[in-house]
């Protein structure tokens, strides 16, 4: 691919709010498109809204960029700092007769539409401004607006939606600089985009109305369009725009419920996108596939269980460190203590043993408590159906295999065999009170794996501890 034909995409949220799982759908799409075309995925923050837009909310993006591993090539752009320049652009639609000086007040404005309602026409203002001569020009504060055709018809080429048709007739002659000598959002939004080489817009289908507005800007500056690709929202499971009132909306939220990120992207890409029939898949598998032929034109309906399942699929192929890394940024993003080193290293030792049944990390954590906890600790009250005298006869007899035994699988597992034959009890009936003695819990992990993790020294000392417990009730 030559330099000149290199694919530029880019996410351009506005950060007035938590970033919507939305946004960083559109974000991952980008993304996959521009990564498997050794092309470049850029980050904007349009921030000219200032009253909305704030410092936290921008926080936010660049934390889930970074928590969901969508890198971007450069520097963050901010839209507000390019101010001068997107003046500079309506300036010069001026000079070239594609712009023009509107003077009309607000009052001028309203009667405009008051009268054009009783008369049961188009509300659209159409400004007596756009063919005066500036000789008649008042020395009086002015919007510049944009020349928009009038005759036939504005064609959207859209990747996803097709060829979508707009009468020029219904086009306003939009606003490109307001009066105080600010740029609106949609010259912004065009201004940058050219100016940072953007070469395929992929957004949400909300902005596809706009995309007709914001050609007529491409056109009078002579500026070769973007690929459009609109993809339709994302739904709740009842079919309405996915909002808060579905769940969790927010990209922070999905991090502190402690789903993998790897599992997070694998879900979002295929929600409103497929690739045959493939529902797991790697990011490098991703990146080949990805294209915008495969993005469906019906919405995308959010499902937990879908994520959850996919997540669980990540989470048992991840490489330990990953694991290790994205728990620490699940428990911050949680507002949960962060671990000791002792804690991390016996956590990292049962990785082996729990990642395979675990979706999430708080589930994984579940899982490893017995790891994490230390003696004595206090035994759930399933667990405390063990203590009696029969459990503590059971364990009474492994405790000398274990001694003896070399500390691995099937060793301690013939340790368990033997006393299972001398008492021809079944593998449950040992188990039940080692699970209560190991991890003071009913449900636990396998007794096998739990105690090749704590190892002959700590397992003992366990099974001493219960012991206790029995002859003190
Ligand atoms: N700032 C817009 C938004 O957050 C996106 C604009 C665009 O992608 O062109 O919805």
């Amino acid at each position: 691919m030559s330099e000149t034909s290199q694919v530029v995409t880019r996410i351009a949220p506005s950060p007035t709010g938590d970033m919507h799982i939305g946004t960083a759908r559109t974000a991952l799409f980008s993304w996959l498109y521009a990564r498997g075309r050794g092309g470049k995925f850029l980050l904007r923050i349009e921030d000219t809204d200032r009253a909305r837009s704030t410092p936290e909310a921008t926080q936010g993006i660049l934390d889930g960029m970074h928590w969901l591993g969508l890198d971007y090539d450069g520097d963050v752009v901010s839209q507000f700092e390019r101010a001068d320049r997107h003046a500079e652009v309506a300036r010069e639609m001026l000079a070239a007769g594609k712009a023009y000086k509107c003077f009309a007040t607000q009052e001028e404005i309203e009667a405009f539409r008051e009268q054009a309602r009783a008369n049961k026409e188009s509300t659209l203002y159409r400004s007596p401004w756009r063919d005066a001569d500036p000789a008649t020009h008042p020395d009086a504060p002015y919007v510049i607006r944009v020349k928009a055709p009038r005759e036939g018809a504005t064609v959207v080429k859209d990747q996803v939606q097709g060829d979508v048709t707009f009468r020029n007739d219904q086009l306003d002659d939009m606003i490109l600089l307001r009066s105080d000598g600010t740029p609106t959002y949609m010259l912004a939004v065009v201004v940058d985009d050219h100016d940072m080489g953007v070469t395929h817009v992929i957004r949400g289908d909300d902005h596809l109305a706009n995309a007709a507005r914001q050609m007529t800007i491409y056109e009078a500056m002579g500026w070769p369009l973007p690929v459009y690709a609109h993809i339709p929202l994302i739904f709740g499971p009842d079919g309405k725009k996915m909002s808060k009132r579905h769940g969790a909306t927010g990209v922070a939220e999905y991090q502190a419920m402690g789903y993998p990120a790897a599992g997070m992207r694998n879900y979002l890409a295929r929600l409103g996108w497929s690739h045959g029939d493939d529902e797991f898949f790697s990011d490098a598998q991703a990146m080949e596939w990805f294209d915008l032929s495969g993005i469906n034109k019906a919405p995308a309906r959010f499902d937990t269980k879908k994520l959850e399942n996919i997540c669980g699929q990540h989470m048992a192929v991840m490489a330990d460190d990953e694991i290790m890394s994205e728990i620490d940024g699940y428990l911050a993003a949680a507002g949960e203590p962060a671990l000791e080193d002792g804690q991390k290293s016996r956590l990292k030792a049962t990785l082996t043993y729990v990642k395979g049944a675990s979706k999430t990390y708080p589930q994984l954590i579940e899982k490893s408590r017995f790891a994490l906890v230390s003696r004595p600790f206090d035994m759930d009250e399933k667990a405390q159906k063990q203590v009696n005298s029969v459990s503590n006869g059971i364990l009474e007899e492994l405790t000398p295999h274990l001694q003896s035994a070399s500390w691995e699988h099937d060793a301690l597992e013939e340790a368990v065999g033997c006393v299972m034959a001398a008492r021809e009890i079944g593998f449950g009936k040992v188990a039940a009170p080692l699970r209560s003695a190991l991890a003071g819990r009913a449900v636990t992990p396998s007794v096998l794996d739990m105690m090749l993790v704590l190892g002959r020294d700590e397992t003992l000392a366990r099974l001493a501890d219960f012991k206790a417990a029995c002859e003190d009730k």
